[in-house]
């Protein structure tokens, strides 16, 4: 499990930061799944202990390791038992507020990179509309400028952390049609003429919320703006990398619990007189997840690699979204099918599993936009 790039420091914090998850998350992921929601506090508590900024440099209160500490962080995160948990943490550290800590003024990261960083503040990133998810060149959300601030008008959907996020690094059109016209701000969620539309049911992932939200007549001021005016879509492209990265490496981790789980399961059900692992056919099949399992990870680890180095990383991180999604929605499949009844029954965490996984091919950007993606950056069109 401890491959070549992880030191004895990583492997000191991944036995800490495993032990928190075992005792303070996974104890309480029924409820909270049972809740569609967890307590505001766990966001405070990680900020206190230092999990919410691993990346970040120590001048802005994060904990200023290198990617690895993000990569043990997201493999042990999926021991909770609750991928909706882990997808509103992570939405909190590696999708709304990287692009802060890239492009920020100091007076940005004061007010939003910081005490998110510190838990006191949830972060949402707002990019998806009601007519545009794929397409982000095409979002309609418009910021006009009016003296030293924007107005913003339009709509928001699927926006995770959305009923109750304090801020929302939000995209919007500043400019002409297309990608050219896109510009990103921060929006502090009690700017008068928001609100939050509604909350939306979704299959899986229910201990994390999923908004739609509503702006009307918003007025910020135009400091708020990240960064450059209509520089937005290489912004939101950029800050992808990290999203797609760490959603590879927390699927393959998903995955792999499951099929250990599945594993154990085996060793115990009995069928025709025999343990069910004992069946040649169910080994072979789980050697060959296993095997892929690996190959995964390792494509997720190389890309981690490259972007730990900040070198250019966006083919091996996409293949690795691409490859390590599908592959998790087919392994947790598998599980799922080897239980049996057991497997459709909600008592059991495989049945959990198996719905939270099937967004790994949608979010973040789909398996077809990654195919689209790569079919450009090794030159087929
Ligand atoms: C639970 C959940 C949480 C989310 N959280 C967030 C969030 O926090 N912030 C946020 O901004 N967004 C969020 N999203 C939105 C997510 O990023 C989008 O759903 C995703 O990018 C796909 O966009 P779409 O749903 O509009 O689908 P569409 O773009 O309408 O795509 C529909 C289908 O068409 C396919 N398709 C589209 N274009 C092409 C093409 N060129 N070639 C081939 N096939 C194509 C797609 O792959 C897909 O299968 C979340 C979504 C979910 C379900």
């Amino acid at each position: 499990m401890f491959g070549t790039f992880f030191t004895e420091e990583h492997h000191v914090f991944r036995k800490s930061f495993r032990e928190f998850v075992e005792k303070e998350l996974a104890p309480h992921a029924d409820e909270w799944e049972r809740e569609e929601l967890f307590p505001r506090d766990v966001f405070q508590k990680m900020g206190k202990l230092g999990y919410l900024g691993l990346s970040v440099p120590e001048e802005l209160g994060g904990a200023g390791g290198d990617y690895w500490y993000t990569v043990a962080f997201a493999e042990e995160l999926a021991r909770s038992r609750s991928a909706g948990l882990n997808m509103s943490l992570m939405v909190q550290t590696d999708m709304a507020t990287p692009i802060i800590a890239a492009i920020g003024t100091k007076e940005q990261k004061e007010e939003f990179l910081i005490p998110a960083i510190r838990g006191e503040k949830i972060a949402a990133l707002g990019i998806s509309e009601p007519n545009a998810g794929s397409d982000v060149a095409s979002i309609r959300t418009t910021a006009r400028k009016v003296g030293g601030d924007y107005i913003i008008n339009g709509a928001k959907t699927f926006i995770t952390n959305g009923t109750r996020a304090d801020f929302i690094t939000l995209a919007v059109r500043t400019g002409g049609e297309g990608y050219g016209g896109v510009s990103l701000l921060l929006f502090p969620t009690d700017t008068k003429g928001f609100r939050v539309a509604r909350k939306l049911k979704k299959i899986g992932n229910h201990a994390s919320d999923t908004a739609e939200l509503a702006f009307e007549d918003c007025r910020v001021p135009a400091r708020y703006l990240l960064g450059e005016e209509n520089q937005g879509f290489y912004y939101i492209m950029m800050n992808f990398q990290g999203e797609r990265l760490i959603a590879a490496i927390s699927s393959v981790a998903g995955a792999q619990l499951s099929l250990e789980e599945a594993v154990r399961y085996g060793n115990e059900r009995q069928s025709f007189g025999r343990p069910l692992m004992r069946y040649q056919v169910w080994r072979h099949e789980f050697v060959q997840l296993a095997t892929e399992l690996e190959a995964g990870r390792w494509l997720a680890y190389r890309a981690s690699d490259l972007f730990n180095r900040k070198q250019d990383a966006v083919t091996e991180i996409t293949m690795a979204k691409l490859y390590c999604g599908e592959l998790a929605c087919r392994v947790v499949d598998r599980c799922l099918q080897f239980h049996g009844g057991y497997g459709y029954m909600d008592e059991f965490l495989v049945s959990r599993r198996w719905r939270d996984i099937r967004l790994i091919t949608i979010g973040g950007g789909t398996s077809e936009i990654m195919r689209e993606i790569l079919s450009k950056r090794i030159g087929m069109g």
